[in-house]
């Protein structure tokens, strides 16, 4: 169980972030660079105006979106993605440890078990 989920982890982590991209399009691009924007009367009636949405005002929708941005554009991101796809093995070492260690008796055991409790002479259930 362990090997199968460092193998799938390796596999979701980077589509989970490209559902992030194609969720997010260009919001995550056309935010203020600094809170200090915030601060400046001229620029924060500007953040007001183009940053709501009905979901969301301006200042929850920024937060929000630089949260998705520290996720898949930061350096930190970034890292965490190279991180996700390799600190338990480049993926053929994972999957190799999944396949040898696979319960591959008791899998084919459970389709055999499946095959036996029906023959030819067999009657279809009502
Ligand atoms: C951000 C980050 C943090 C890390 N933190 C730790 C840590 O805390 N502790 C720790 O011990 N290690 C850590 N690692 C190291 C990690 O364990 C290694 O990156 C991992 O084992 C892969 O080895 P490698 O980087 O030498 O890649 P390589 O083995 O050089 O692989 C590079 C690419 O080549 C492919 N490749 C290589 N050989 C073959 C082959 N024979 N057949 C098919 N494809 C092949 C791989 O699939 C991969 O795509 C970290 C790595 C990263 C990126």
């Amino acid at each position: 169980m362990l090997y199968s989920a460092q193998v799938l982890t390796q596999q979701m982590y980077p589509k989970i972030l490209n559902s992030l991209r194609e969720l997010a399009g260009g919001g995550m691009i056309m935010l203020p660079s600094s809170v200090a924007d915030f601060a400046n009367p001229e620029i924060a009636a500007m953040i007001e105006k183009t940053q709501q949405s009905p979901a969301a005002n301006s200042h929850d929708r920024v937060k929000f979106y630089k949260l998705a941005w520290d996720a898949v554009g930061s350096e930190f991101g970034s890292r965490h993605h190279q991180y996700e796809m390799f600190y338990a093995g480049a993926t053929f070492v994972t999957k190799g440890h999944s396949f040898r260690t696979y319960d591959w008796g008791k899998a084919g055991g459970i389709v055999q078990s499946m095959l036996d409790s029906y023959d030819l002479d067999s009657k279809p259930a009502a």
